[in-house]
């Protein structure tokens, strides 16, 4: 029986990075992968960096995203020396474009809601807009400066990741699903991948919207990771004769721009179990969006289509931190956020596994935390 510090369940960009940091730390990790690791939501993601906002739910979420923003350029800089190969990190700032007739209320709200949370934002006209991106179109009604926010290329994170990871000495099992936890008097003391049982001091399920798959099979993590699949369907396009400098969204879509001149334009929020169809209405709903914010668009052509599954929760919400199963972590449900939270997951699950604490005092350890859904089950319980 092989036996690790600690094992982790998933090989997405959750559990690569948390890897990495760990192994920093010198301590001896497994990533293994029911899959070649690397293909799932952090493969098909658009990468994004943005703290803001999209609803009052997401409100929770932005001391933490700010957070791994903060981190994102020392986070970076390490992956890329570790593996030598660029992940396309720019922080060239977001232009988000309000659509409606009198737009302006609505921008002058957000901007006060914004920076009340602290994310940087300042309101531009529609003019203004076009002088940072020429290419946006004329459904502007108002627009907001978002200067703090970024992109990063995630098929080329997860892809460093990975190699960083294997540089540091972490061993990375592909094609090996995990199939259940190994216990020891009560203890979480490894996992069972392809009949095989892996020895691990503590372990890390980082296992994207299948945790729930996963948590299945053993009733004491019922209710620890109600995960879900949301579908987003994705289309890149090749423009010719221009490029886009940096992230233009609306309340219908967004475009974010590769280092390669192609435009990834998403997305929807489908709610189809695991199947991963892309689907003519998906891609009217994607093209319809990216024309009206940049009408150049029209030409351009399709280079490809995907869609990948979000790991949804039920409060929007990750799931991160220790539970009531000793040994065992959570680090999953990053939903529309993933990418973004990367950084700030890998560190806060590395603390817990190595001092047994965060240090990140802004951070809300109950509201992220993999008992508060039994927590609000057992309260209504007692109420009805
Ligand atoms: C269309 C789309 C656009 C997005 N855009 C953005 C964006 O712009 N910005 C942003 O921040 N986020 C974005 N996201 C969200 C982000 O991609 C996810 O939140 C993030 O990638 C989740 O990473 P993960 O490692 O938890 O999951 P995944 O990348 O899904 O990895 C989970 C891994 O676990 C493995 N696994 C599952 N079950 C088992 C098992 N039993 N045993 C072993 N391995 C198992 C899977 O094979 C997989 O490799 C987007 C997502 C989608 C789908």
């Amino acid at each position: 029986m092989s036996s690790f510090d600690v094992a982790i369940v998933g090989g997405g960009a959750i559990g690569a990075a948390i890897a990495c940091e760990l192994a920093a730390e010198d301590l001896r990790v497994v990533v293994v992968d029911r899959q070649q690791p690397g293909l799932e939501a952090s493969w098909a993601a658009a990468g994004m960096l943005s703290p803001a906002p999209d609803s009052p739910r997401d409100i929770p979420l932005v001391p933490l995203g700010l957070e791994s923003l903060r981190l994102y350029p020392n986070f970076v800089a390490g992956i890329e020396e570790d593996c030598g190969k660029s992940v396309s990190y720019a922080r060239d700032g977001a232009i988000e474009i309000l659509l409606a007739p009198h737009g302006e209320t609505e921008r002058d709200q957000k901007v006060a809601e914004y920076r009340l949370l602290g994310v940087a934002a300042e309101a531009i006209s529609p003019e203004a807009a076009r002088e940072r991106e020429k290419f946006c179109g004329a459904a502007a009604q108002a627009a907001l400066w978002l200067p703090e926010e970024g992109s990063v290329e995630p098929r080329l994170l997860i892809g460093a990741l990975l190699d960083a990871a294997r540089n540091r000495g972490v061993t990375i099992r592909g094609g090996s699903r995990v199939s259940g936890l190994v216990y020891e008097k009560n203890r979480c003391a490894g996992v069972t991948a392809g009949g095989e049982k892996i020895a691990a001091g503590q372990v890390v399920v980082a296992a994207g919207c299948f945790s729930a798959q996963f948590a299945e099979s053993d009733p004491r993590l019922a209710r620890l990771m109600p995960t879900r699949p949301v579908r987003g369907q994705m289309i890149a396009l090749r423009p010719e004769g221009f490029a886009l400098g940096r992230v233009l969204r609306s309340e219908r879509g967004y475009l974010v721009p590769r280092r390669d001149g192609r435009v990834v334009a998403g997305s929807t929020k489908e709610e189809a179990g695991f199947e991963k169809r892309v689907t003519a209405g998906g891609i009217r709903k994607v093209l319809d969006a990216a024309i009206e914010l940049c009408p150049a668009l029209a030409g351009a052509e399709i280079a490809e289509t995907w869609s990948g599954l979000r790991p949804g929760t039920p409060d929007d919400l990750p799931i991160l931190g220790p539970c009531d199963v000793e040994g065992l972590l959570i680090a999953t449900g990053h939903y529309r956020n993933g990418i973004l939270l990367t950084p700030v997951t890998a560190k806060l699950i590395c603390d817990w596994i190595v001092h047994g604490r965060t240090f990140f005092e802004a951070f809300d350890a109950e509201a992220f935390s993999p008992l508060r859904f039994g927590r609000a089950e057992s309260s209504r319980t007692q109420t009805a």
